[in-house]
Order: C-alpha cells, then structure tokens, then sequence
C-alpha cells in the first residue's frame, strides 16, 4: 500500500471530520476534544439522517406487514445484512446474524454454539487481554457444564505470546476466543496465524472485532477464523446494533437462544420448528431505525476510504506516542508493533479518574477507568488507566492540545 502524502491526507481527514456535528461542539467552553471512540464512535450526518429518515418516511415493523411501509421497512433492514455481508467478506448474507452489538453475538455463540457440546473437563481458551465481554460469557459456560477457562498469557508490551497460545490449543480445547484488536492496549493480534494454529486442530476461532472494523478493513475469509463479533456503535453507527459473522455450518448446527417472533418455521403446542438461519436467532422486533444508520455507516466507511482512514490513524497514533513518551513520569500500557491509535497510560502521581475530570474542564473527553478489562489492570499491576482513542476524525492539531492540557492539568495536581 503506498501512503497518501501527508498533506492528501490530511486534507482528507478534515473533509471526512466535517460530517461529524457533534464534534463542532463546545464542552466548558472549550472546543470538544473527543478521545473517547473505543467507546462509543461519534456519528456522521449521513447516519443521524438516515436514522431520521426511517422514522419520517418508512417506519414500519420488519417482516410481518404486506403494506408498502413494512415492505420499504423490510428491505432497508435485510439491505443492511447484506451490506455486512460485503463488508466482512462473509461467504453469503445468511452468515450475518444481526444482534444488538459483540456482546449479544458472544453470548449467542457461548450459549448455542459452546454450551451445548462442553462437558467437564473440556475448556475455552482466552487471553489476558480481553475486554469483559469476551471473558464472563464463556465462565458462565464453563460454570454450568464443568468446563475450564484457559487464559494465553501476553508480554509486557501488551502483545500476545503466539508460541504460548498455540502450545494451550490442547485437545480439551472446544474453542478459542480471541479478541482483533485490544481496546485497552491498541494491540492488533495476529489472527490469521492464530486461525491456521486452531484449524489445524479442529478447534473453532471466534474473534471479537470490535476494536479492528473501525480502523481497517477486516476480510474475515482471508482471516480463516470461524466467528467474528461486531459492534455497530464503534462503527460510526448507532448504539444497540451488531452482528455475529459465522460459517454456515457451525449456524446451521446452533440452536435458537432467544424463543419469540420471526424465528420460527412453526409454531404447535405439541411443538416449535424454526426457522433457518440466520433468522433462527433473531427473535423479536429489532432496533431497526439502528440497523438503518448502521448501513448508511457502513455505505459512508466504504466511501471514505479504508486505506486512506487507516493511514491518517497511523499518523495520528505516531504523533501520539511521540508526545506522550516525552512527558516525564508518563508510562503508556502496550508498545505493540502493530497498535490502533488507542493509548493507555498513566502518570506518576496523579490518578486516573482526577486527570480525566481535569481534562474534561480543558474541554478533552477520555476514558479513565479499567475499561472492562479487570484480568489486563491486574496483569500491569494497576486499578485503572487514562486511555486516549482516536479515530479517522481526529487532528494532529488535537494531540498537540491534549498534550499542552495534559501538562497544565498536571501542574494542578502537583
Ligand atoms: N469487546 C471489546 C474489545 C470492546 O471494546 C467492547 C466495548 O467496549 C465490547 C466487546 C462490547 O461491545 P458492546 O457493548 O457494544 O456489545
């Protein structure tokens, strides 16, 4: 890939932040500074109106009606699983589950994929770096079948030690549950690699995705995985949409979790057939309205630009690291080779959560806390961390104010 010159660039990137209203805002009167999108990602125009749109002119039920509305409804939302499909490079749309984000996707998998077929004395496999939803969904698994969590180690860079994880893929192992990217550490873990160490032993591979989709294009046939989780709200869209990408086969052999509407072939009271998947784990009526701005994020990421998105968040991050490394005291959690532009770190002295309020008065919004990932805090030995998360939004300009704050708010506390 050849990168763009730094002015194409940035040139690129200011096009892009433009669409993006919320971050014109100011927050104590200050010019918003928004380092918190491995939270939750703002949202371009084109996704608020979309949102807007279904509600003015289409809103209907999925599914059900006959009318022209339901029929209208019914295609925006069926689209959208169509363009998740393209977007993963799933192998057809009856592959894409459509879930309320990666934690119901996990869960989905944990309760119809796992549990049905653990027993004592088998186990799941993780790493020490996984956010708390790709952690407590399978220890509620193991508890009711007697199965055991196995956790491959990382090293103090906040990389996973691949030799170690690929030694604990022992025959007990019914599935391995890795995460693409860190969401504390910025980490990108080497998935295709891990994929070829789990298929060679007949173990399935879930992925949780919910920290790569936003920063690079994610092909989930060239990663050779077997489940991949996906958050729509990290996504640029909105908050209660997802999706689980999963083989055909390993669908077809899951069971229904939820019982309900739209996820039946037939109902008796002798007895349910369902329907096929991936319709068999959608019951309900669903965030439709969502699933409508989630396509419009996903049509406006394909605009953008993966490759162009990715090498601005390169730059960012580099800029990042540098001024942070200059600050005395400051220690940054994960020195991976490959990162995402996500920081953890924490300064001498002074506590997380106190450095984050100061912040938000210089109008600078990050995380503080332990960012769902209690195993990672107690590996670095610390309760809680500052974590700054950027996006394709995001300015040099930007950095460059966050570290002057950082050194005022500093001097506050000193
Ligand atoms: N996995 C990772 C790595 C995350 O960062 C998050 C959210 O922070 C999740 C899972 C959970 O995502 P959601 O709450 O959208 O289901």
């Amino acid at each position: 890939m050849n990168a763009a010159p730094a002015a194409t660039r940035k040139a690129a990137a200011t096009r892009l932040r433009a669409d993006f209203p919320l971050l014109a805002r100011n927050v104590h009167g200050k010019p918003l500074i928004y380092f918190d999108s491995a939270n939750t990602a703002q949202k371009p125009a084109q996704v608020i109106e979309a949102v807007d749109r279904f509600y003015r002119e289409f809103n209907a039920n999925v599914a059900r009606a006959v009318h022209q509305l339901g029929a209208e409804a019914t295609s925006a939302y069926e689209g959208v699983r169509d363009k998740l499909a393209r977007f993963v490079n799933a192998g057809s749309r009856e592959e894409i589950v459509l879930t309320s984000g990666t934690t119901q996707a996990i869960n989905l998998v944990a309760w119809s994929h796992a549990l049905p077929n653990l027993k004592a004395g088998d186990s799941i496999l993780v790493t020490t770096m996984e956010h708390h939803a790709n952690i407590v969904p399978w220890q509620l698994a193991c508890e009711r079948s007697g199965a055991q969590l196995k956790v491959a180690p990382i090293d103090e860079r906040g990389e996973l030690i691949v030799e170690r994880f690929i030694e604990a893929l022992t025959p007990d192992v019914k599935l391995a549950a890795v995460t693409h990217v860190s969401n504390v550490l910025g980490t990108i873990n080497p998935i295709a690699e891990l994929a070829r160490a789990t298929r060679k032993r007949g173990i399935p591979l879930l992925v949780d995705g919910s920290q790569a989709a936003p920063h690079f294009k994610v092909d989930v046939r060239a990663l050779g995985c077997d489940f991949y989780a996906l958050t729509g709200h990290k996504l640029f869209g909105p908050t209660g949409t997802g999706a689980l990408w999963a083989r055909k086969e390993l669908l077809r052999a899951m069971p229904p979790m939820f019982g309900g509407g739209e996820m039946i072939r037939e109902v008796r009271f002798s007895g349910t057939t369902f329907a096929d998947p991936p319709h068999r784990f959608e019951a309900g009526t669903p965030n439709i309205a969502g699933f409508v701005g989630l396509g419009a994020a996903l049509d406006y990421l394909e605009v953008a630009g993966h490759e162009s998105v990715t090498q601005h968040e390169q730059a960012l991050l580099a800029h990042l690291q540098d001024s942070l490394r200059a600050v005395p005291g400051l220690r940054i959690f994960g020195q991976a080779a490959h990162k995402v532009p996500v920081v953890s770190f924490l300064i001498e002295g002074a506590h997380a959560h106190d450095l984050a309020t100061l912040l938000d008065h210089e109008g600078i919004a990050l995380r503080s806390g332990h960012h769902c990932a209690h195993p990672l805090m107690q590996f670095y030995g610390v309760p809680a961390t500052l974590r700054a998360s950027l996006a394709f939004y995001n300015t040099h300009e930007e950095i460059e104010h966050f570290v002057a704050a950082l050194a005022k708010v500093r001097r506050l506390l000193a």
